[in-house]
């Protein structure tokens, strides 16, 4: 088996177990919520986020009145999700940067995105992907974790490892990988845990049975599957992935 046709597999069965519907799990409607509950996601389930947005987007129904929010009172507001004190400065600051530099716009372009205060590239290309549908590569912990014991890559950087995967991901597959693996780190290959003998994609996992952790220093039989993958490459995704480099 090459090694494209083991990436095919493992999307195939991805797909199949866990279907190609792309959209987030995080609730909003408009592109400011979603750039909102992105940032309050950050070490909180979706679940819970969506539970607080509820309320909060009722309470803020725009972007004005959250650039003018009290702190405190927006603590308050978000304090079930975690690290509030942070979060809630974060997200005063964005709605007054987007007000004051995009004229109340959520702006597509990743620089621009990753300038607002809170704004990360998982947080931008989280917007991009589902607001602009501009195929993005989100790496959390999950992907990250899965990526190297998938051999999909061997760094632990996640920039290196957005970048490894769209090199080899095709483009239709950039914010399904995402979800997909989201699903299956939350569900089988935990980062204690993993449940290889469960798991759907054992046959073609080069650490079934071996991985624990987060995958970080991937074992040697990950690295060679991701160098040999680099080598195999997929040269309609190399192209797509320079033409979606970081400076885009
Ligand atoms: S075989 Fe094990 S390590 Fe590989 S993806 Fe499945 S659960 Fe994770």
């Amino acid at each position: 088996m090459t090694e494209q046709e083991r990436i095919a597999r493992i999307l195939g069965r991805l797909d199949e177990a866990y279907g190609t519907d792309s959209r987030t799990y995080l609730e909003y409607g408009s592109a400011w919520q979603l750039l909102v509950a992105t940032i309050l996601s950050a070490q909180c389930t979706d679940a819970r986020v969506n539970l607080v947005t509820k309320d909060l987007f009722r309470k803020y129904d725009s972007l004005e009145k959250l650039a003018a929010a009290r702190q405190e009172e927006l603590e308050q507001d978000i304090y079930t999700t975690g690290f509030y004190h942070h979060k809630a400065k974060n997200i005063i600051a964005c709605a007054q940067a987007l007000l004051e530099r995009h004229g109340g716009e959520v702006p597509s372009d990743i620089e621009s995105l990753t300038a607002l205060p809170g704004v990360g590239r998982k947080t931008a290309n989280v917007v991009r992907g589902n607001v602009y549908g501009v195929p993005s590569i989100v790496v959390d912990t999950h992907v990250g974790r899965i990526a190297r014991r998938l051999g999909l890559s061997a760094n632990d950087d996640p920039v290196k490892v957005e970048f490894d995967l769209m090199e080899k991901i095709p483009e239709d597959h950039w914010i399904l990988i995402n979800l997909h693996l989201i699903a299956l780190g939350r569900s089988i290959c935990k980062s204690q845990r993993p449940d290889c003998e469960a798991c759907f994609l054992k046959e073609e996992c080069p650490s079934r049975g071996k991985a624990s952790g987060s995958g970080k220093g991937a074992g040697k039989a990950g690295k060679a599957s991701a160098k040999a993958g680099k080598k195999a490459g997929n040269a309609s995704a190399k192209a797509s992935a320079r033409k979606k480099s970081p400076a885009e």
